[in-house]
């Protein structure tokens, strides 16, 4: 099953947040407007991106930061023999 990630165009990276609006419906606010400019956390400016589409299972090594896809591999081989 493939998900859908957004990418900072600049450095590559998913921290990617979009400018929006949010109106009080009387116990929370709830998003109204997605507009066009995005800020990237990592490069700490307005940025343009890409809609990247990946695996399950790059979205879990993405999470994991330190563990690489090898590491992974080794660890389902193990579960499975
Ligand atoms: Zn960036």
């Amino acid at each position: 099953m493939k998900k859908v990630t957004v990418v900072c165009n600049t450095c590559g990276n998913d921290s990617v947040l979009r400018d929006a609006w949010s109106q009080w419906d009387g116990k929370q606010w709830v998003l109204q407007n997605v507009f066009d400019d995005a800020y990237c956390e990592t490069c700490d400016g307005e940025c343009s991106y890409s809609y990247k589409e990946i695996d399950e299972f790059t979205a879990f090594v993405d999470d994991t930061d330190k563990i690489s896809k090898e590491t992974i591999n080794e660890f389902l081989n193990e579960v499975i023999k």
